[in-house]
């Protein structure tokens, strides 16, 4: 009898559209589910979708998402046993899965001395050096001493980046391009760490110009490892990803080969369990790639690849977390087609991305073939400001990326999010646009066309009003 039939329920540690994914996938599990909620999400969808509701403490995440001390209590008190994190909060905290393992719950993710290796930017390096997976030029862990920072920076070539080795979600990077801006950034980043991740550790690569964001999904049971496939994340802003896709248009099929194997290697030689992703820089033009960082949980894209491999990621981390073997060998994931990710946020993406938390009205949601909304909403539903301004995903699917990228255009035109700005309008002009369309673009590229093009996004949104 495999272990993870003796999952019954499972408590949901996070908020917003991803808890709502969570519970989806329980549900296909035939799992019972509760939902852990600060004051400020009572009312949420996930709420209204979970069998049972658990408060866990104040809006501020410190008090309620991030409380683990209550999170435990609240699995305990509904006698859940296993606890998805989610993505964010507490999903890369070693503590915490060590926590949950030791009050004799199941965590849907990778073990604590797992995320201590991956989760931790400067280790991963090291681990990936050690697996043969090329990395970013860069210190050989974090870096101490200013000046020997300082010589290193000069050997590797400016402009280099500052990384906070706890970062995440585009946050604790910094720029130098010269040994003047390094003896200046380098403490703030390390201080800025410290208030923002609990670690002051940083770490410095050089910084890799015009490359594009490609990453590999992996899965792992602890024994054997395979890969999904790529997404390509290009389209971003303040290095945090807006639009995705799977494939990645710019691989050619030998590239893959490599990049996907490069993926397992590293995964296996941690002896990986649970879904995650092993992100790259890669340089088109050379057909090098780099490797940057492992998201050791769930990640917000994940439903490209689930479009492209007909497969269901967050089923698949939580039957192998619960001790059950992959039960799935390579030859047998195959990918089909095209599919495209946008995040819909509540910003106004012709005022500066500023966040509008309203009441939302008026929901029409697009439907059709190859068309899927990932989200949190409901009409009525007031969006708490304490959180993340992610609303929800439009994902879309077609057998080519033209395709695909009409039938975004299309989905998005029959989109209706009332009573707040979204990011929905940045998305039709994106869909616009010449280089997107022919998918000439870098990390950079979507900042510099904003600056170029902010007038369409405040024009198209007036007209559809
Ligand atoms: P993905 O890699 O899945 O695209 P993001 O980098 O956008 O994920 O992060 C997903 C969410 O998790 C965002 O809300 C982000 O702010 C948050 N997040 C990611 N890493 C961290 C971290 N180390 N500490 C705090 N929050 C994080
Ligand atoms: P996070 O944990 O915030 O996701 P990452 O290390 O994954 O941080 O980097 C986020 C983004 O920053 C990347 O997708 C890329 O656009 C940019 N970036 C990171 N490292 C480099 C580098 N060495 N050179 C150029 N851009 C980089
Ligand atoms: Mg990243």
């Amino acid at each position: 009898m495999s272990q993870a039939r003796q999952i019954r329920k499972l408590l949901i540690a996070n908020r917003g559209e991803i808890a709502c994914r969570v519970i989806r996938a329980a549900r296909e599990l035939g799992l019972e589910t509760v939902q852990a909620v600060s004051e400020a999400d009572t009312e949420s969808l996930a709420a209204r979708m979970a069998d049972e509701v658990k408060l866990i403490g104040a809006p501020h995440p410190t008090k309620s998402y991030l409380n683990s001390g209550a999170i435990l209590s609240a699995a305990r008190d509904s006698c859940a046993d296993a606890i998805h994190p989610g993505y964010g909060f507490l999903s890369e905290n070693a503590g915490f899965a060590d926590a949950v393992k030791q009050a004799g719950l199941v965590f849907i993710g990778p073990p604590g001395e797992t995320i201590r290796i991956m989760g931790d930017k400067a280790a991963a390096r090291a681990q990936a050096r050690d697996a043969g997976v090329p990395t970013v030029p860069g210190s050989d862990g974090l870096v101490t001493d200013m000046d020997d920072a300082l010589t290193l920076a000069e050997t590797i070539g400016f402009p280099v980046m500052i990384k906070a080795s706890a970062g995440g979600g585009g946050r604790g990077i910094r720029v130098a391009e010269n040994a003047g801006e390094f003896r200046r950034l380098a403490p703030q980043a390390s201080s800025e760490a410290a208030a923002a991740f609990g670690d002051s550790g940083i770490y410095v690569e050089k910084l890799i110009e015009n490359a594009r964001h490609v990453e590999v999904q992996v899965l792992g049971d602890g024994f054997d490892a395979v890969h999904f496939f790529e997404r390509e994340c290009s389209l971003q802003r303040r290095r945090q990803k807006v639009w995705e896709e799977a494939p990645s248009a710019a691989v050619s099929e030998a590239v893959r080969a490599r990049l996907c194997s490069a993926a397992v290697d590293l995964a296996k030689s941690v002896n990986y369990r649970g879904a995650g992703t092993v992100e790259f820089l890669y340089n088109d033009a050379t057909g090098e790639f780099y490797f940057i960082e492992m998201n050791t949980r769930i990640q917000v894209e994940h439903p490209v690849t689930e479009m492209i491999c007909g497969t269901d990621l967050v089923v698949d981390m939580i039957r192998v977390c619960a001790g059950e073997p992959l039960g799935l060998t390579q030859d047998r994931i195959i990918r089909t087609g095209h599919a495209i990710e946008v995040r819909l946020n509540a910003e106004d993406p012709a005022n500066n991305f500023m966040p509008f938390p309203g009441i939302v009205n008026g929901l029409r949601i697009p439907e059709g073939d190859g068309i899927r909304f990932d989200h949190m909403l409901y009409d009525g539903y007031a969006i708490p400001p304490f959180y993340d301004s992610l609303l929800g995903k439009l994902i879309v699917w077609a057998p080519d990326r033209a395709q695909a990228v009409f039938r975004l255009r299309s989905a998005l035109d029959r989109l209706e999010i009332g009573g707040l700005p979204t990011t929905a309008p940045l998305f039709t002009a994106l869909a616009d646009s010449a280089e997107v369309q022919a998918n000439a673009v870098h990390t950079g590229w979507m900042e510099a066309w904003l600056e170029q093009n902010t007038d369409k996004i405040t024009r198209r949104r007036e007209t559809t009003e």
